[in-house]
C-alpha cells in the first residue's frame, strides 16, 4: 500500500486510517495527511500508531553527515 499523493510506502497505522463518514481508507502518509487532517473526520487505529512514523524517513536514513556527529554527545 502506498500513499496516493507521494507514493511513499504506508505504515500499518497510515494504511488503516479511514474516513469516519464514508468508511473508505484515506491511503495517505502522515506527511500528506497532515495537509487535510482538519478537513475530514477519520478513524485511526491508535494501537498501530508509531511515533517514529511521524518523522521524515528521508531524514532518518540520511547518514551523509557522519563527520558532524562529534558535537552530538
Ligand atoms: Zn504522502
Amino acid at each position: 500500500m502506498r500513499c496516493l499523493s507521494c507514493n511513499r510506502v504506508l505504515t500499518d497505522f497510515e494504511a488503516t486510517r479511514k474516513s469516519a463518514t464514508s468508511g473508505e481508507f484515506i491511503d495517505l502518509c502522515n506527511h500528506c495527511y497532515a495537509d487535510i487532517q482538519y478537513d475530514i473526520d477519520v478513524i485511526e487505529r491508535e494501537d498501530l500508531r508509531d511515533e517514529e512514523s511521524f518523522n521524515d524517513p528521508d531524514d532518518e536514513f540520511d547518514i551523509d553527515d557522519e563527520e558532524s556527529n562529534d558535537e552530538q554527545f
